[in-house]
């Protein structure tokens, strides 16, 4: 080779521009400017591709013309509009008339290739390479013609005369020996500075067009790259490098500065599309640098794609996702220990010229499991059916297992091989977000791992494993809430206000992504705004409890957590189907925990074996952390013997303020009024409120117990009880003044206050009003106060005491907002 040539030709650069970055005028100016910024380079080639979505536009034309659908025409119109209307934004009038007709020229020969298939009805591989090479031949014309007339040294060169293929039409082999000879010297004694050459087409030896595979203008690129020794290959694109995953579907992913060419080619296998898979191969060898950059940001820094050892670095570089996969499973007794079956397998598939993207195969031999193009698996099928024929008709070997509707994930690093327990980490990971893994495979380079997953949970897949490998200190979490009265209202503004703190110092991302109340409910899997919620809200569509659940199962967001603020028993009873879909359930309804105990174990059991959290510590309490204390005493190997607890608001409120000169009707009807009772008094005045708190404390202490078992001993007379309403509950209270005033004088008399007392001890529970001594904690209780004492194994003679407001919207808020901070630490 001429060496003097060689020194110069170093400083050759090859650019590609894609097909978003060419998609009209506009972005074409974008393309000019940056090659134009270029001018101290001796010498550009620059590959474009078609203008964005053409392609496609060509192909669907060619769909349309086959089934003799002559809506064909409209879409074919609708390519030469896009073209003529780039030329004439691009090109100065005066100038235009001679590039219109080259083009028009172009167009009409596509017309008769399109009329032909509506004639024939079908179409060949060769007529379809033909038909989508207009895409590129017309766009490196246009943007060739551009750069003349805005003033670059540009000259136009069909890349079917320099990159050869063989007759593998759709996705040709490059014949490198012929290619390298003509990029070379083409490029060698190219006059001009910039020289525009099509992607994705090339041409056989006998002059037949070939296309080089879908995004194959990267690859078409690589190769001149190579072929000349370019000094750096530049793929201009739309995003800012290669990112640590697809930033379409993962937006916390990052542009990675530097990778090598291996984890490249690795990421763009398993789907990375920014980088056509086969790119890296022509550049590898003479270790051209490849660039990868923003042709909307190009001042961004971008990917840098370079032969160098990053030890220092994160085991896992990138993750990636391929879509439509299908699971090709081959089993049988008559695998095990009978040589060839694999190679038989192998050898089929290969001369059906199906590719296999995933091999997973059990130990025991007794079955293979391939993943595929979801597009071959008919093929596939037959194909191997029919070559294992004979040992199917022995029932040695069974029909070929497909299953479809499937995606494949993979973690991508060199350096994955010398860290431990990865492949661990993204188990456990996806495994907590409950996404099936249906098959594992892991790179022989221990390059990558992968698994084979359904598709629809590959948008969560991505999100968890870039949370878990990329973004270890901040974690997501999803709400779904309902019941946005009183305590719904407060915790929404309690989480707006903290927002920016848990994201900052707890590294919690709270995102509500859904609210409704009892008429109406709203989804926004970007985050609902909680400044005006409400107007959200009331343009929601219409609420339903089935619709919200299979909302928010659709959606299969990570770290979903479904929060009930209602005290709503239908509401309730839908928690079970959240706990099975790895939802978290936070609730200040206390219905389910007191339900019955096989209700409330299935919950607990649920939520175990679905490793996601069933909180309610706003059960008892309200924001005071009552049952988070007990669990932690119970986890800390502490047994409980006794409780004993003053757990109403309204009750206290009610005894904290009869006295002589307040009858006990109209305390109770001023503690009605301010709210601080259930609608119906009597839930609280019975001791039933109560019953289900202490209730709650005594299983979650680990004692079986049920609401029957506890002893509930009524102060109130038996003709209050069977009260039928309100009203007639209010009259029963007057006209028994003379039975309340006696309680009150029998305490008063010993020195004592009444206090309304839960108490669970030797596994028996009980409510009732009690006569309290000066010197008891519970004396001074005042308000809605609450106290509770634990006595413990470790607590004998002075109990573990929690004291503190009891009720409150406010208040219960916060206890919810502590629940969801637990369930992000899970
Ligand atoms: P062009 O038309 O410029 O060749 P492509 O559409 O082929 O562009 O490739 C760029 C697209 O690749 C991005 O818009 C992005 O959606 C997608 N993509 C998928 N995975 C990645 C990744 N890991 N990093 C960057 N882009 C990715
Ligand atoms: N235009 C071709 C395609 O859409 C090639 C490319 O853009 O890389 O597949
Ligand atoms: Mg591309």
């Amino acid at each position: 080779m001429d060496l003097c040539y060689q020194k110069k030709k170093k400083l050759m650069k090859v650019l590609k521009f894609g097909g978003t970055s060419v998609a009209n005028a506009e972005n074409i100016k974008k393309v000019q400017a940056i090659v134009a910024s270029e001018s101290e380079e001796k010498k550009m080639a620059v590959v474009v591709s078609a203008l964005g979505g053409v392609t496609d536009l060509l192909l669907k034309t060619a769909d349309l013309a086959v089934k003799q659908d002559e809506s064909y025409k409209d879409t074919l119109q609708h390519i030469e509009d896009r073209h003529l209307e780039t030329i004439q934004q691009l090109i100065p009038i005066t100038s235009q008339s001679a590039i219109i007709s080259k083009v028009k020229q172009h167009l009409n020969q596509l017309e008769t290739l399109y009329e032909g298939l509506y004639l024939l009805g079908e179409i060949t591989p060769r007529t379809s390479d033909k038909i989508v090479s207009y895409g590129e031949l017309l766009s490196s014309y246009i943007i060739s013609e551009f750069f003349k007339v805005a003033g670059l040294d540009a000259a136009l060169k069909d890349s079917r005369d320099l990159i050869k293929t063989n007759k593998h039409f759709g996705k040709a082999q490059v014949n490198f020996k012929l290619t390298n000879t003509n990029c070379y010297f083409y490029l060698k004694g190219a006059k001009h500075q910039v020289t525009v050459l099509p992607g994705f087409v090339a041409s056989t030896v006998e002059g037949e067009t070939t296309t080089l595979g879908r995004g194959g203008s990267d690859y078409t690129a690589a190769i001149i790259a190579g072929a000349v020794d370019a000094k750096t290959l530049e793929i201009w694109t739309d995003v800012s490098g290669m990112y640590t995953a697809n930033p379409k579907v993962v937006k916390q992913a990052k542009a990675i500065a530097k990778i090598s060419y291996e984890e490249a080619m690795e990421l763009s296998h398993f789907g990375a599309k920014v980088l056509y898979p086969p790119t890296v191969q022509p550049v590898l060898e003479k270790k051209i640098p490849i660039h990868i950059k923003n042709t909307f940001q190009p001042h961004e820094v971008g990917t840098l794609i370079v032969q160098e050892d990053f030890k220092e670095e994160l085991p896992v570089k990138g993750i990636s996702n391929v879509d439509k996969i299908a699971l090709l499973t081959l089993e049988g007794v008559g695998m095990v220990g009978i040589p060839g079956i694999s190679k038989r397998l192998f050898e089929v598939l290969s001369q059906e010229e199906i590719s296999v993207v995933l091999i997973t195969q059990a130990s025991s031999e007794h079955s293979i499991c391939l993943g595929i193009n979801a597009a071959e698996t008919e093929k596939a099928e037959c194909a191997v059916n029919e070559a294992f024929a004979y040992e199917i008709s022995l029932n040695k070997i069974k029909p070929v297992i497909i299953e479809s509707g499937l995606s494949i994930i993979a973690l991508v690093g060199d350096q994955m091989k010398s860290h431990q327990g990865l492949s661990g980490k993204m188990f456990s990971t996806l495994g907590k977000n409950n996404v099936n893994i249906r098959a594992i495979a892991q790179g022989a380079s221990e390059r990558n791992i992968s698994a084979v997953i359904d598709e629809k949970d590959v948008n969560k897949a991505l999100n968890v494993l870039h949370e878990r490998f990329f973004e270890e200190q901040t974690k997501q979490l999803n709400l779904f809430v309902t019941g946005v009265g009183n305590v719904g209202e407060k915790f929404l503004a309690q989480i707006n206000q903290q927002k920016k703190f848990l994201k900052e110092r707890l590294k919690l991302n709270i995102r509500v992504v859904a609210l409704s109340n009892s008429k109406k409910m709203v989804f926004n899997e970007s985050g609902i705004s909680l400044s005006n919620w409400q107007e959200e809200l009331a343009e929601g569509e219409a609420a339903s409890l089935d619709g919200f659940f299979e909302k928010v199962k659709s959606c299969n967001l990570r770290n979903s957590v479904f929060v009930d603020n209602t005290a709503n028993d239908v509401v309730a009873a839908t928690y079970h189907k959240y706990l099975k879909n790895s939802i978290a359930v936070v609730t200040c309804n206390k219905i389910a925990a007191a339900s019955d105990y096989q209700n409330y174990q299935l919950l607990k059991k649920l939520a175990f074996n679905y490793n996601v959290p069933f909180l309610f510590e706003t059960n008892v309490g309200a924001g005071l952390p009552i049952i988070d204390t007990l669990k932690n005493l119970i986890a800390s190997g502490d047994r409980i013997h006794t409780i004993k607890a003053v757990l109403s608001g309204s009750l206290n409120f009610v005894f904290n303020n009869f006295d002589n000169d307040h009858n006990f009707h109209d305390v109770v009807q001023q503690a009605k009024v301010e709210g601080y009772t259930e609608p119906d008094p009597k839930i609280d005045l019975s001791g039933v409120d109560v019953a289900r708190k202490i209730l709650i404390l005594a299983r979650e202490s680990g004692y079986q117990i049920d609401m029957e078992d506890i002893e509930n001993i009524p102060f109130l007379p038996q003709e209050s009880l069977d009260a039928p309403s309100v009203p007639e509950f209010f009259e029963t209270l007057k006209t028994h003044d003379t039975h309340f005033n006696n309680i009150y004088e029998q305490a008063t008399e010993k020195g004592a206050r009444l206090k309304y007392v839960a108490t669970f001890e030797n596994g028996k529970a009980k409510v009732g009003l009690e006569e309290i001594p000066a010197d008891h904690p519970f004396y001074n209780l005042e308000g809605k106060d609450n106290i509770v004492l634990f006595y413990t194994d470790r607590y004998q003679e002075q109990p573990l005491l929690i004291k503190g407001a009891g009720a409150g919207a406010d208040v219960t808020a916060s206890g919810i907002f502590a629940d969801i901070i637990r369930v992000g630490s899970n």
